[in-house]
């Protein structure tokens, strides 16, 4: 998507802070932290929003999940845990029209 600030970071044409880059996904820091860790797992194919995954996405939504696991894993986090949002239309709070997982933690 031409205009997708997140597509633009996927090709590479936005510079980021990359946590992690897998095959179908990555891991950024969001930008403006609402936490002392934020970071955005955001899928490389431009889906808008949770409303438009369909079956063909699973594998790409387990992955992602099961990635939250490992960087709470990487970070220490097992004791206590960390907070996952995922904001869905724009009344909800969603900005940015690529679906994304906000990961949220305290060190
Ligand atoms: P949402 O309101 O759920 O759509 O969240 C969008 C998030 O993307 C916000 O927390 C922004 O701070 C974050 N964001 C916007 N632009 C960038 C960027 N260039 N790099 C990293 N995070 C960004």
């Amino acid at each position: 998507m031409d205009d997708c600030i997140f597509c633009k970071i996927i090709n590479k044409e936005i510079p980021t802070e990359y946590i992690l880059d897998r095959d179908n996904f990555i891991v950024i820091k969001d930008i403006v932290p609402k936490a002392p860790i934020h970071y955005l797992f955001i899928p490389k194919k431009h889906i808008k929003s949770m409303l438009h995954l369909d079956m063909d996405d699973s594998k790409l939504l387990s992955d992602m999940m099961l990635g939250t696991k490992e960087i709470a894993n990487n970070l220490g986090l097992n004791e206590k845990g960390y907070k996952l949002v995922v904001n869905t239309g724009k009344d909800c709070g969603q900005e940015v029209m690529h679906l994304h997982i906000h990961f949220l933690a305290d060190l």
